[in-house]
């Protein structure tokens, strides 16, 4: 059985962030280096027990991908509009 993969998106005109609250443990290291002050911590639990993240100042993304880079845990995607086409909001792991 394959294990499906929620994510939460938001936009502004130059970008698609996705965040997936199974991915995401919280570590703050995505507002940390956001150097647009973007992300901020949601009221929403992930699957560890703690918050997770959101782009509460999506306006403000430049779609640099600085967040998604530093993520220890791949819980965020950045989709810069007019260079790449946007997912299914559903991921299934691959077959083992
Ligand atoms: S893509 Fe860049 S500006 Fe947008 S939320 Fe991530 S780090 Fe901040
Ligand atoms: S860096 Fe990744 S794991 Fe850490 S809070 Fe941000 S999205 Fe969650």
């Amino acid at each position: 059985m394959s294990k499906v993969f929620t994510r939460f998106e938001a936009e502004n005109k130059k970008a698609f962030f996705y965040i997936s609250p199974d991915l995401c443990k919280g570590c703050g290291l995505c507002i940390e280096k956001c150097p647009s002050q973007v992300i901020d911590w949601s009221t929403r639990i992930g699957v560890y027990g703690t918050p997770i993240v959101e782009p509460k100042r999506m306006e403000r993304c430049t779609g640099c991908r600085l967040c998604q880079f530093f993520c220890p845990d791949a819980a965020i995607d950045i989709l810069r509009k007019g260079k790449e086409t946007p997912p299914s909001k559903e991921i299934s792991e691959p077959p083992r």
